[in-house]
């Protein structure tokens, strides 16, 4: 059992990685779940990455969730004649509405509202603010800016106008459209981008069946304002740094992630750190050693899950970035401080006051795994949030569940078809079978056994020898 990793990998397909022999090898290598990132890429292309992650997942013979992330109300530049472009800091370059392919002096931005809207001297930040240009003109069809930082610019990539306030709703017609096509295709979690408060979340979830989970992508200044209702509405957070470090000065995203952390984790919804998190192996071999530490940071401050974007997506890279991910956080996880410091805080209800008491039991006797059945899951949420030294095994019928867990800190699910128990004694027979079957944990050793019946989601625990 001690291969097995709590803290869980996401990786973002794209041409990089979207091929049958690469999504077995990420598989193999540590993915838990993979983002389908519907800024880019067709319905065709989308579809082909499920067909091949599930086929990988039949092969694997574990649960592997599927993301798809809505690009939400995200503005875009156009596209160029050589898809990358040079730029020159005090050069002058040009937005405008022609569609056509542009060059090194223009691009289109097809936002005519948008353009009425801003005034000479606002900032205009390119590709998660590595080109800044500052508005020198603006007419009815076109703006022409300077450029103030910045050495290239190349398709489609996303602009931010940090202080320009605009209303803007997070699912765009594009969304609903992308996500009644990702709902058909068979996703587990569904990513809301640029939500800005928890009623972004209801409408979302209004539109998708109930197994459906839910994140919330928090890269808002709005979002941060409404933090625990966004938090208590979604079924799982990111801190998408991205368009976060555009959107508030830079230098707050460090805390910022943090807060989140801690919150999220008091109230035991999964979360994700997201973005530029080895950012370097998008080109080279090896990670830098800012980037390492701060992929451990993560984990040291309780993330459920690290998520690479353009290092699997589109980089040269992307067996090697999830290598040494993989190898990062469990080196972090075995330093006997590192659960230690998670243990979440005090919370009075019966179900939380029997989890409370797992991290302890696991402690003082020889337990190897912990089990539960899950139907929804609410258990294997609690006995999660606790962050026990023990892997938890979460048994269930129900392929929803199983891979939604994917996500979550800890958990392994496994999915069984012989799970049918009317009184606790059969239920507890039921488990111990199964873990033996499965070979989860060595014989000799004791399985705590966590569950709930009948008014109670978590009421009882008992443990068996195997
Ligand atoms: P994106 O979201 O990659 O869809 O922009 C993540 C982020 O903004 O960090
Ligand atoms: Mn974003």
């Amino acid at each position: 059992m001690s291969s097995l990793r709590s803290v869980k990998i996401v990786a973002t397909l794209g041409p990089s990685s979207n091929t049958p022999d690469t999504i077995r090898q990420l598989c193999l290598t540590g993915v838990d779940v993979f983002r389908l990132n519907f800024s880019h890429g067709s319905h065709e292309d989308h579809k082909q990455s499920v067909k091949n992650i599930r086929y990988a997942e039949r092969m694997s013979g574990h649960p592997i969730a599927i993301m798809l992330d809505l690009q939400g109300p995200k503005l875009r530049i156009g596209t160029f004649e050589n898809r990358i472009v040079p730029l020159q800091i005090h050069q002058k370059f040009q937005l405008d509405l022609d569609p056509t392919p542009g060059d090194n002096t223009r691009v289109y931005f097809g936002y005519p509202d948008i353009l009425k809207s801003l005034v000479p001297g606002t900032d205009i930040l390119i590709d998660d603010g590595k080109v800044l240009l500052q508005v020198d003109e603006l007419h009815e069809d076109r703006l022409i800016a300077t450029v103030r930082s910045g050495n290239e610019i190349s398709d489609r990539k996303g602009v931010n106008l940090p202080s320009v306030c605009l209303y803007i709703d997070a699912m765009t017609p594009k969304d609903a459209e992308d996500l009644s096509f990702g709902l058909e295709l068979g996703v587990d979690w569904v990513a809301v981008s640029f939500v800005q408060s928890a009623d972004d979340i209801k409408r979302a979830r209004a539109k998708v069946p109930n197994w459906i989970k839910i994140i919330a992508k928090i890269e808002k200044p709005l979002a941060i304002k409404n933090l625990n209702a966004i938090i208590e509405a979604a079924d799982g957070i990111m801190v998408a740094r991205g368009d976060l470090g555009v959107e508030v000065p830079l230098e707050r995203v460090p805390g910022i992630q943090k807060q989140i952390l801690q919150k999220c984790h008091y109230l035991g919804k999964p979360v994700i750190v997201a973005t530029q998190m080895l950012d370097s192996m998008v080109t080279a071999p090896t990670p830098t050693r800012a980037e390492v530490s701060d992929v451990a940071n993560a984990v040291y401050d309780g993330a459920d899950a690290v998520m690479l974007s353009a290092e699997s997506a589109s980089g040269l890279h992307p067996v090697q970035s999830v290598h040494i991910m993989d190898r990062i956080i469990r080196q972090v996880e075995s330093d006997p401080t590192y659960l230690e410091k998670l243990r979440s805080p005090f919370d009075a209800n019966v179900c939380s006051a029997i989890t409370s008491a797992v991290p302890c039991i696991v402690e003082r006797s020889n337990i190897s795994v912990i089990a539960t059945l899950a139907s929804s899951g609410t258990t294997v949420l609690r006995l999660s949030r606790e962050r026990p030294n023990a892997p938890i095994i979460a048994l269930t019928n129900n392929e929803h569940t199983a891979r939604f867990l994917c996500l979550v800190w800890g958990i392994h699910a496994l999915l069984v078809n012989d799970l049918t128990c009317v009184s606790i004694e059969d239920w507890v027979k039921t488990v111990r079978r199964i873990i033996l079957r499965e070979k989860m944990a060595p014989s000799g050793s004791y399985v705590l056994i966590v569950g709930g019946h009948s008014d109670f989601s978590t009421n009882f625990m008992t443990i068996v020898d195997l």
